[in-house]
């Protein structure tokens, strides 16, 4: 706790996320030797690498018929940072998904606030379901980057003048925005990552377009990429068949 108003560490903003994959057992193999199982029984392990065409051709299948378990035996944990609301859309996704978000009560939040950058389309057209954002001006662009600036300034000031009068954290926390910037733990399996992944990201392959909100999205984006390195047979499937979660 700060004394005086003036001790406490001053809000700083940014129009990024960060998304970092911290641990993972993950690989085309464990699709194959889930899926072989089936057929091989215990042998299924030896039959892995036997055969990379009919590795790929099966993953394919599993992917087209929409035969989802074998993507299950795997795991990514990932640390994200981001603000409030993408992690209020985040914790949707119920299935496959375990969560650990940093505490409100048991810490003082760290005054990082999320100001959209020069890319990020402002204006929005069109009516619900059917809408295009587009480029906004550089006075709109300026308008809401001062307008954000003070407003976050002004709410983590009411935090800190609660919390040097001595309420507590859980209850001083009330004041601050969805634009705050707090950080997660999020471990998945391919599976959930790939419903997560048509549902949250904008992509031309896509047969059932998603129209979701560009910050979890650019979350979404940096979770695929380390995914796609993981497993390349799978992302490839996923991407061929439409980025339809199996
Ligand atoms: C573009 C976009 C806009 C959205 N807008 C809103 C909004 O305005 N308001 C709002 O509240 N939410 C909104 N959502 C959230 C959305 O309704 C879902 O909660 C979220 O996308 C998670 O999807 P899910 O339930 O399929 O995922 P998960 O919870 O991970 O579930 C995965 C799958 O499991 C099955 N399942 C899970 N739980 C159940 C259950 N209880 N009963 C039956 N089957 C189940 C379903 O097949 C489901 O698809 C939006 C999502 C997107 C992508």
């Amino acid at each position: 706790m700060t004394d005086s108003p003036t001790e406490y560490a001053k809000p700083t903003f940014r129009g990024d996320v960060t998304v970092e994959l911290v641990k993972h057992s993950a690989a085309d193999s464990d699709v194959l030797w889930a899926a072989r199982v089936s057929t091989a029984g215990e042998q299924s392990l030896e039959e892995i690498t036997k055969d990379p065409e009919r590795s790929k051709g099966l993953i394919n299948y599993l992917m087209r018929d929409r035969h989802g378990s074998p993507f299950e035996h795997n795991s990514m944990t990932f640390f994200i940072s981001a603000p409030i609301l993408v992690f209020r859309e985040f914790m949707r996704h119920r299935v496959g998904w375990s969560y650990n978000e940093e505490s409100g009560r048991y810490r003082e939040l760290q005054p990082v606030f999320y100001v959209p950058g020069q890319d990020r389309k402002l204006v929005q057209e069109g009516r619900p379901g059917k809408y295009v954002f587009v480029e906004g001006s550089q006075e709109q662009h300026d308008l809401t980057t001062r307008v954000m600036e003070d407003s976050y300034r002004q709410a983590y000031e009411a935090y800190q003048e609660m919390l040097a009068a001595g309420v507590a954290r859980e209850v001083a926390r009330s004041v601050l925005p969805v634009g705050l910037f707090s950080s997660m733990y999020a471990t998945c399996n391919a599976r959930s990552l790939m419903h997560f992944l048509g549902l949250r990201t904008q992509h031309e392959q896509a047969t059932v377009p998603s129209f979701p909100q560009r910050e979890i999205e650019m979350v979404g984006e940096q979770m695929e990429a380390e995914w796609a390195k993981l497993m390349p047979l799978t992302y490839a499937a996923f991407n061929k068949n439409g980025r339809v979660a199996p």
